[in-house]
């Protein structure tokens, strides 16, 4: 009865973002040209969704590869020829749109569900979320057979405000919330160990230190993610690596359609003319912009023609990124001792280290090589590096170090090849940054964003906002063109208790 009750609160715990006019066209009768700056999920997203309804996709990026974040590419070491990607993605089960594209694609047959959202502390004990009761609200009382939350959080009076936990609103929310960072909120209420333990994990998982990750941002995400759906952690995994079981399917959908895709062509200057938009001298109707924050910036800096546009403008060249984050892949002669371990884990950081990958357990290229050579491959991220960590080796050394205090099995094992990144590309979900964040339609005609950065009213975050938002921006050119628009969904707008 309970249970029915919050479904029913929860709208069946999927709403639609749009109703479609079914009566009138698919198909786009004239010639009608786009550009697509930025090949990620985003860019994707726009070019697949307007190339199969007839429009003239250019889609522009500065890679030899697609997919942006999803990207995977090849490398040489030591005499041998692999492949890396920026790091592990869990797909979880409430990517509603994201989904239903990997369905049409062909690429859903590759995803593969973890057995456990697990977290490593104290060296050797666990904190796994199997067996959580799957009812939003439920699953939150729940918390309580983990020791996450218990009595005294409810009769804790500075504890009042996790209330708002369950209250996600986006007026309200974002109003009372944005200028407080979770650090500050977790202090404020006396929040207990564990669940700090858990919602820091949750902070660094939007690339942000618990002082900077806005708690409005926290809140969205606690819904969007455990509260709004009854799939809550569950989430899966691409079998085999992104090239193979994601971004080929994408790139098959765009040549049936026609796409022109360029590949290592970054758009350095980007000009709007009375005529629409002029791409890397290419004179296009409607110009959607999906590179990530930094590069954003850098564009934005240089376009021309865009000066009176002042309120967009300057908001593009204002983003604000995350951090700097560091993700070191390894290959090695050895494996870690406990096989009863998810093929993904969080660790509570000692300085740096936020997460393990075992890819030999996951991935189907990883698992071929470590048969062969006889040794795991691990990849180590930290999501927000240090801000006194500066160098490569310093971070480096860091995550060796702390990979070896939860691995003490490691210690002296045999690195065969190792690729590290240290990048600094991913949006600032920090505080203060929700009321000048752009959204996707802006003031110029004709000249759309998209990309897992841009405001959005609905509930959706990483991979999943940066397909909606392409689809979002899809849908308004085939508004303009009197085109039907493509149904989109998303989990409940409101919280519980909201
Ligand atoms: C280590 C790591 C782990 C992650 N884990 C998860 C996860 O588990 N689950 C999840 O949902 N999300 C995860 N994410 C986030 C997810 O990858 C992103 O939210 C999503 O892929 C963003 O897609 P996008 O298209 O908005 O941007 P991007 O993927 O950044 O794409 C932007 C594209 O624009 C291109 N570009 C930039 N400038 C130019 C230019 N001037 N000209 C042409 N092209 C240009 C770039 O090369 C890039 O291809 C993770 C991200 C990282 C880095």
């Amino acid at each position: 009865m309970l249970r029915q009750l919050i479904r029913k609160k929860l709208q069946n715990y999927r709403i639609k973002l749009n109703s479609p006019d079914t009566t009138l066209p698919i198909h786009l009768s004239s010639q009608k040209t786009v550009a697509v700056i930025g090949g990620g999920i985003a860019g994707i997203s726009v070019a697949c969704n307007l190339s199969e309804r007839g429009f003239d996709v250019h889609l522009f990026e500065k890679e030899s590869f697609l997919g942006g974040k999803v990207g995977s590419w090849e490398f040489q070491s030591n005499g041998e020829t692999l492949r890396t990607e920026h790091g592990f993605h869990g797909f979880f089960r409430q990517y509603l749109n994201l989904r239903n594209f990997l369905k049409k694609i062909g690429a859903h047959k590759h995803l593969i569900p973890i057995d456990d959202y697990t977290i490593l502390f104290d060296k050797n004990k666990k904190q796994g979320f199997k067996g959580l009761d799957n009812t939003p609200l439920l699953n939150v009382l729940n918390l309580s057979k983990f020791g996450i939350i218990d009595w005294k959080t409810f009769l804790n009076p500075l504890g009042i405000p996790f209330i708002n936990l369950l209250r996600f609103d986006f007026a309200s929310t974002y109003k009372k919330f944005d200028s407080e960072s979770f650090a500050s909120f977790a202090n404020r209420t006396y929040m207990n160990d564990k669940m700090r333990l858990v919602f820091n994990s949750f902070s660094r998982a939007f690339f942000a230190e618990p002082e900077d990750m806005s708690m409005a941002e926290l809140i969205k995400s606690f819904h969007f993610y455990f509260l709004s759906n009854e799939d809550g952690l569950l989430y899966d995994v691409l079998d085999s690596d992104f090239q193979n079981s994601f971004i080929s399917y994408c790139e098959d959908f765009l040549k049936n359609n026609k796409a022109t895709i360029y590949f290592s062509t970054p758009v350095s200057e980007l000009t709007k003319n009375e005529n629409g938009f002029l791409v890397n001298g290419k004179q296009f109707d409607y110009c959607v912009l999906c590179t990530d924050v930094k590069h954003t910036k850098r564009l934005m800096s240089n376009s021309r023609g865009f000066e009176s546009y002042s309120t967009t403008l300057s908001q593009l060249t204002s983003l604000k990124q995350s951090g700097r984050y560091a993700v070191l892949r390894l290959w090695t002669d050895t494996f870690e001792s406990d096989p009863n371990l998810p093929f993904f884990i969080f660790t509570d950081r000692l300085k740096c280290l936020d997460s393990v990958t075992l890819y030999h357990k996951m991935e189907k290229e990883s698992a071929v090589w470590s048969k062969e050579h006889d040794g795991g491959i691990f990849e180590l991220h930290s999501y927000a590096v240090p801000k006194d960590l500066i160098t490569d080796e310093e971070v480096k050394t860091h995550l060796m170090n702390e990979l070896y205090h939860y691995f003490p099995e490691l210690s002296g094992m045999k690195i065969h090849h190792e690729y590290f990144q240290h990048r600094d590309d991913f949006p600032g979900f920090h505080t203060n940054q929700y009321a000048n964040r752009p959204e996707i339609k802006t003031e110029v005609k004709g000249f759309y964003l998209a990309g897992d950065w841009v405001k959005m009213n609905n509930c959706t975050m990483l991979m999943e906002a940066a397909y909606t938002s392409g689809s979002l921006a899809a849908n308004y050119i085939l508004q303009q063109e009197n085109l039907q628009e493509n149904e989109l969904e998303s989990v409940p707008l409101k919280g519980i208790l909201a």
